[in-house]
């Protein structure tokens, strides 16, 4: 964990562009309340094969709109390269200069089509059209991608991406801090130098993160599991529990050095706020 230990502590926060009116609605007041914790940046996310393009661009205007710094995603999967560069090209008109580029996922059963197979080929076309105008995120996985074979070739298909100028990382979530302890210590050992910030999910509806979970690799320990199960249709009880699970996590993690917390917001303010007072970071 030596390297992360240097960098400053960056703490962000994830949405999704809303589909309705409603949803928007909703967001403008999960922002507002998110943005008094003063958060480095909100990130917005981008629909594999292009198809929140414009929602994800209109929020992140909005955002900045209101004077805070936003980070569109970018994913590559079922996208052209002329599609790709005029989305680079909107983004650079927008004076936007953070970016998370991505490889995405299409639905199953889709073909993908698309110039781009994985999300390093992105990053190079990103600094191959657009130079260093954009910091570059990546997304990173301390308990291995699921279309991965090994953690050797996790962290192989990683340093790839570093190495085609991503600037920092963040990681898919996860409830064992050893498993980004670990992680980190692999990165490091292979020369890999940039602050990989781990990315948090609080715990809202149990029975649907367990299912998104066995989807995007993260693993749901057995006691955490036996004991969000054991409390039914408590949904006091989970929150609560889920609430001292995930603040007692980014507790270990920072104390070990974590260059800052993502948290995966679910468009809704009320459990990152209560981590982010639990955890005193606007004291920080
Ligand atoms: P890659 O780094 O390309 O990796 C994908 C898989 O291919 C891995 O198993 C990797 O080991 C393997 N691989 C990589 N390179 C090679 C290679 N050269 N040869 C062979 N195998 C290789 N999805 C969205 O659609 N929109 C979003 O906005 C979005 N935001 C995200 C934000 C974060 C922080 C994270 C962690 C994930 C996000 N995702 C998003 C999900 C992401 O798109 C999926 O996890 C996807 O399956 C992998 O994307 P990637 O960019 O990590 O892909």
């Amino acid at each position: 964990m030596q390297s992360q230990q240097r960098y400053p502590k960056v703490f962000s926060f994830e949405f999704f562009p809303p589909k309705t009116p409603e949803g928007a609605e909703k967001l403008r007041h999960t922002r507002r309340q998110l943005a008094q914790l003063k958060p480095a940046f909100f990130s917005v996310t981008y629909g594999a094969g292009g198809t929140t393009r414009e929602r994800t661009l209109e929020t992140v205007l909005e955002i900045q709109r209101d004077g805070h710094p936003a980070a569109p995603h970018l994913s590559c999967i079922g996208s052209t390269r002329e599609h790709l560069a005029e989305v680079l090209k909107q983004y650079q008109a927008h004076g936007i200069r953070h970016l998370v580029a991505l490889r995405g996922d299409l639905p199953s059963g889709t073909y993908g089509g698309g110039a781009f197979r994985y999300a390093n080929e992105l990053v190079e076309f990103i600094r191959e059209q657009t130079g260093d105008h954009f910091y570059i995120e990546v997304a990173a996985y301390p308990e291995v991608h699921p279309q991965s074979r090994s953690m050797q070739e996790n962290i192989q298909h990683f340093k790839r991406k570093v190495e085609a100028g991503a600037n920092a990382a963040i990681t898919q979530y996860f409830y064992n801090p050893d498993a980004y302890f670990s992680f980190v210590e692999e990165c490091e050992a292979v020369g890999l130098d940039l602050p990989i910030v781990p990315g948090v999910m609080p715990i809202a509806n149990f029975s649907q993160l367990s299912r998104f979970s066995e989807a995007c690799g993260a693993e749901i320990p057995r006691w955490i599991r036996m004991k969000m199960q054991g409390y039914g249709d408590d949904t006091a009880s989970i929150k609560a529990f889920g609430l001292d699970v995930v603040t007692q996590l980014c507790d270990r993690l920072l104390s070990a050095g974590a260059p800052g917390l993502h948290f995966y917001t679910m468009n809704s303010a009320g459990l990152t706020s209560v981590i982010w007072d639990r955890l005193h970071l606007s004291e920080r």
